[in-house]
């Protein structure tokens, strides 16, 4: 095995044998490179490297277009690592019930149910932060050995986190549809700032060493464009 060419995009290689030269194309996963078998891995690299800024350019539009949520039945939402395509029962209970199940997201209708399913899988969506960023607030508050006031999800159009000077921290919902790596970050994030109130290199020394990813966290964040 050979080290992957080291880019800021996701990157996927095949080998053909009927290719006769390094084509490369982009779309909102990542970038395809597809390179004849007889193609060395110094060479890929080689490319990747010539050809990084345009790549990255071509990734940064095609991953940046705006994604609308689509909640009908059998539709897939992003939920953390996984997207869960919407199943709704047939059974209805007073207060209705929504749990993800594998890939599923089954939803049993309350009896009053208007057919609003967005506002059913929003209030979920809600819950679901409340709980996950709970859960990821204890574990890294104890790694990094701190201790805090209130975790509170809010409802935020352009902030994902925030941490107040008595210690209470907020996130916002929306972290949920997003990678488990990436929920990390903001959480580590805004625990570093309990000590280093700013920006400063030993606050981002701090966020290094609990999340290592937080670059490429920080480029999806930026790219994020999901319309709820
Ligand atoms: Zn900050």
């Amino acid at each position: 095995m050979s080290a992957a060419p080291s880019v800021s995009f996701p990157l996927t290689l095949v080998r053909r044998p009927q290719s006769r030269r390094i084509r490369a194309t982009v779309n909102h996963e990542g970038v395809r490179i597809s390179a004849p078998s007889s193609c060395s891995d110094r060479e890929i690299d080689a490319f990747c490297r010539r050809y990084q800024s345009e790549l990255e350019a071509a990734w940064a539009r095609a991953s940046s277009a705006s994604q609308t949520i689509d909640y009908t039945l059998g539709a897939a939402i992003p939920y953390l690592d996984q997207t869960l395509t919407i199943h709704l029962s047939q059974a209805a209970t007073l207060r209705g019930c929504i749990a993800a199940q594998g890939d599923t997201l089954c939803v049993v209708t309350p009896l009053k149910y208007r057919g609003d399913l967005r506002s059913l899988i929003l209030d979920w969506y809600h819950s679901e932060a409340q709980h996950h960023l709970h859960q990821r607030v204890l574990h890294y508050a104890a790694q990094m050995g701190l201790t805090f006031g209130h975790v509170r999800i809010k409802e935020q159009r352009t902030r994902w986190g925030s941490c107040s000077s008595q210690g209470n921290l907020n996130f916002n919902w929306k972290l949920i549809t997003m990678p488990r790596h990436v929920v990390d970050y903001v959480v580590v994030h805004e625990l570093a700032h309990l000590v280093h109130l700013d920006h400063s290199a030993r606050f981002w020394k701090l966020v290094q060493q609990f999340a290592p990813q937080w670059q490429q966290a920080e480029r999806y964040l930026k790219q994020f464009r999901v319309v709820f």
